[in-house]
């Protein structure tokens, strides 16, 4: 089994540096990955409602942790996400993964608070006195996010790296997007260590404190994404990672209006998303 290590959060809870993301892991496949990645050594699963694949995903849960099942649930740190048209009080408890039958945390992401915000102003409960833990963005050797992750630690504020792999299988990718596991300071880190690149960037990404949830469906790779431990970057080697950076958001979803395709979020004031933070 790999060995992981963590982020401490603010408020004392571990956070397994290398989670498994399930975006686009379709039911009929989620659960043998989810499967997969418990038996590897994953202890952090990334989740959300949206992905319509969280009930698959309790199953596994189900059937791999347990007494004598050789994981205790509260041993594995689960991440569930609200949509953004998810805010409102009575739609968070719907959306909440109970529908993954075990869960263990939270997350107080982005959207996450904002929820409970809303509750605040609307029912002045206690839920006020939560505080953001852990901020969830994209970030990959073209987005490093130098930045924000200084402004997070200020703020003792966990940064998790969301597409830590430019997300080749999104469903916009475009031939002209330059490939992040194609980067050539990055092979070259690769050949120098006996690794892969993305094993490169994940351990880039959790040397430098960042969670990141690299999302596979592969046996392989799932595996071969947590064994990121047993090798240390030089600093100089850091800062070539650092230096690909090139400003290039991946996740920028596109949809099609009148027969063209157009950016989702171009009338959204911030858009393209470009200031540090
Ligand atoms: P990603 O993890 O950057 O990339 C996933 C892709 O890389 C898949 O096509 C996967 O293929 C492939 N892959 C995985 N390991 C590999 C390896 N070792 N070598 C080569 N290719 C490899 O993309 P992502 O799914 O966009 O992001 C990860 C997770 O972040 C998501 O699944 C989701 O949980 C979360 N996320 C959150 C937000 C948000 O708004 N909060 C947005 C985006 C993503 P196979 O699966 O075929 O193996």
């Amino acid at each position: 089994m790999s060995m992981n290590d963590f982020a401490v959060l603010s408020t004392g809870r571990k956070m397994p540096l290398v989670g498994l993301g399930t975006w686009k892991s379709e039911p009929g496949q989620v659960k043998q990955a989810v499967i997969w990645a418990l038996q590897s050594g994953y202890r952090h699963i990334d989740c959300a409602p949206i992905y319509g694949n969280e009930p698959e995903i309790g199953e596994a849960f189900q059937e791999m942790m347990g007494p004598e099942k050789g994981i205790r649930r509260e041993d594995v740190f689960v991440t569930s996400k609200l949509w953004n048209t998810k805010h409102h009080p009575d739609d968070v408890e719907p959306c909440s993964p109970k529908n993954l039958s075990y869960i263990v945390v939270v997350l107080n992401l982005n959207e996450f608070n904002s929820a409970v915000e809303c509750k605040r102003e609307q029912r002045n409960s206690s839920v006020a006195s939560i505080k953001p833990t852990v901020l969830q963005v994209e970030s990959h050797p073209y987005l490093a996010q130098v930045e924000l992750l200084a402004h997070c630690r200020d703020r003792s504020l966990v940064m998790t790296a969301y597409s830590p792999l430019g997300s080749p299988d999104r469903a916009w990718k475009h031939p002209e997007e330059p490939v992040l596991l194609e980067e050539p300071a990055i092979a070259a880190l690769a050949k120098k260590y006996n690794k892969t690149p993305a094993q490169i960037i994940i351990r880039w990404q959790t040397q430098r404190g960042v969670v990141t949830i690299p999302k596979s469906i592969t046996e392989s790779r799932i595996k071969e994404n947590i064994q990121v431990f047993d090798f240390t970057l030089e600093p100089e080697e850091m800062n070539q990672v650092t230096a690909v950076h090139r400003g290039w958001r991946y996740i920028v979803p596109t949809i099609t209006v009148d027969g063209k395709s157009v950016p989702r979020d171009a009338a959204h004031p911030h858009y393209p998303f470009n200031d540090p933070y």
